[in-house]
């Protein structure tokens, strides 16, 4: 089974035990990952869930090729929890990068903002390409879920979106602020077992301002350290998510 290629795809594509492909999916079935008709692939439907599946001609001709789902696939990859990354936009393509190391590493939903100090405000098309990202690296690094990447949105309005998750719910809120001495997250991440979602932000190349640190503060987030060199603003969260994807990986080990 690990030797087999995987293809992530929408559930919606799914119609009794066949997947409808698309002509991308073809194209990328038969001349990127150069499988022949009556080959076998893995099949993912981004929610949790896999299928061994067989690449076979359409006889309906709807389109040229389908995927015949043989049976399905039981595993379990995926963190314990619920693993949100608010990142402030980094310069340039980087946040690319930040989707597909984070996607790998673990996350459940990324949440891009624009912070006052971010540089960039990212055109309509990305989003698009982001998903794209997070659904190959989904499919490389043998996730079963597909991370959701949400609509770009304003740093106020990213700290409401999450107001009423909070310790009483056991969703910890943490904000990564470099310098100031404050606690490690990895010590705060050992210390609380009870852990059942994580949402964590990130800042941009020029930080976090004052106010921004102390609106997160006030809305529930506990500001943190990732130790005392100053870390890219693309290096940042994959820290921070490895933290926490290994104390929860030791936890259920
Ligand atoms: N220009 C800022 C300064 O000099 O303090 C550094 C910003 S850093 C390049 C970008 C973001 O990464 C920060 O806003 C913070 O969220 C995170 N970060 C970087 N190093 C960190 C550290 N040691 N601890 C916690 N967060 C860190």
């Amino acid at each position: 089974m690990a030797d087999l290629q995987r293809l992530a795809i929408a559930s919606e594509q799914i119609d009794r035990q066949k997947v409808v492909l698309t002509i991308e999916q073809q194209h990328y079935l038969r001349r990127v990952l150069r499988l022949g008709v009556g080959e076998r692939f893995i099949v993912m439907d981004g929610e949790g869930k896999w299928w061994l599946a067989k690449l076979t001609p359409d006889i309906f001709g709807k389109t040229e090729l389908t995927a015949v789902l043989e049976q399905e696939i039981l595993i379990q990859n995926e963190l314990s929890i619920e693993l949100t990354l608010i990142s402030a936009l980094p310069k340039g393509n980087n946040f690319d990068e930040v989707v597909r190391q984070s996607t790998e590493l673990g996350v459940t939903h990324i949440l891009p903002v624009i912070s006052s100090r971010t540089l960039l405000k990212p055109s309509s098309q990305k989003l698009r390409r982001w998903e794209k990202i997070a659904s190959e690296a989904a499919e490389q690094s043998e996730r079963q879920v597909v991370p959701k990447i949400r609509e770009t949105v304003e740093y106020s309005v990213a700290l409401s979106l999450f107001e009423n998750q909070n310790f009483s719910t056991n969703c910890h809120k943490y904000i990564c602020v470099a310098r100031n001495n404050y606690p490690l997250l990895l010590d705060n991440l050992l210390d609380n077992q009870k852990l059942e979602s994580i949402i964590i932000a990130t800042g941009p190349e020029g930080g976090w301002t004052n106010g921004e640190i102390e609106a997160a503060i006030a809305s529930g987030f506990q500001a943190v350290s990732l130790g005392k060199r100053i870390l890219r603003a693309v290096t940042a969260p994959l820290v921070a998510l490895s933290l926490v994807a290994a104390v929860l990986e030791r936890r259920k080990a």
